[in-house]
């Protein structure tokens, strides 16, 4: 008999853990990720994608499941590889955190990408400890000049972009009203 341990909105998240079980010899079996991909506005109600395992797994898959929610394999990584660049809470050291993005830049992202179609890089989160409840910044990295160059090529391309639509536009359906063609 297979019992669900975990159940995720997202499918990546799901075959996250299973890697994680999978690696840990526990068998590991993926139900509702279809059904979730093709209604996706029905997930809540399927309860998401879920993660099953064997009847006589579930203790060490819990165990599993409850250690990647605290952080342990990700603490085991770093030792291994170093500095992983991830937010650490400056009050308990703790991983584990929610993260969101201050409303202004929320605004204006959401702004950007309905009218100009530009999509802001996910700078400025506020992080907020799982263990503690502190909310945080992550500490400023400043700007290389490859960063620079992305951003510039990204407003260019979008630039660019847009003038060719509306040429097209402008060719393919004549001019509107008033408005001198280009
Ligand atoms: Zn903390």
């Amino acid at each position: 008999m297979l019992v669900t341990i975990a159940a995720f909105s997202e499918a990546y998240e799901a075959h996250l853990l299973r890697g994680r079980l999978q690696a840990e010899g526990v068998s590991v079996f993926i139900a509702h990720e279809m059904t979730v991909a093709n209604m996706w506005h029905r997930s809540v109600a399927f309860g998401g994608v879920k993660v099953q395992v064997p009847y006589d797994q579930i203790e060490t898959a819990r165990e599993i499941e409850r250690d990647c929610r605290l952080g342990v394999y990700k603490e085991l990584l770093s030792r291994e590889v170093g500095d992983l660049d991830d937010a650490t809470c400056p009050r308990c050291g703790c991983l584990v955190y929610q993260k969101r993005r201050p409303f202004p830049r929320a605004a204006l992202a959401v702004f950007l990408s309905l009218y100009l179609g530009v999509v802001l890089p996910p700078l400025g989160w506020i992080y907020r400890c799982e263990s503690c409840l502190r909310e945080y910044r992550a500490p400023h990295r400043p700007l290389s000049p490859q960063k620079i160059m992305v951003v510039a090529a990204v407003i260019i391309a979008t630039g660019l972009s847009e003038i060719a639509l509306l040429h097209w536009i402008h060719s393919a359906f004549g001019c509107p009203g008033a408005m001198e063609c280009f």
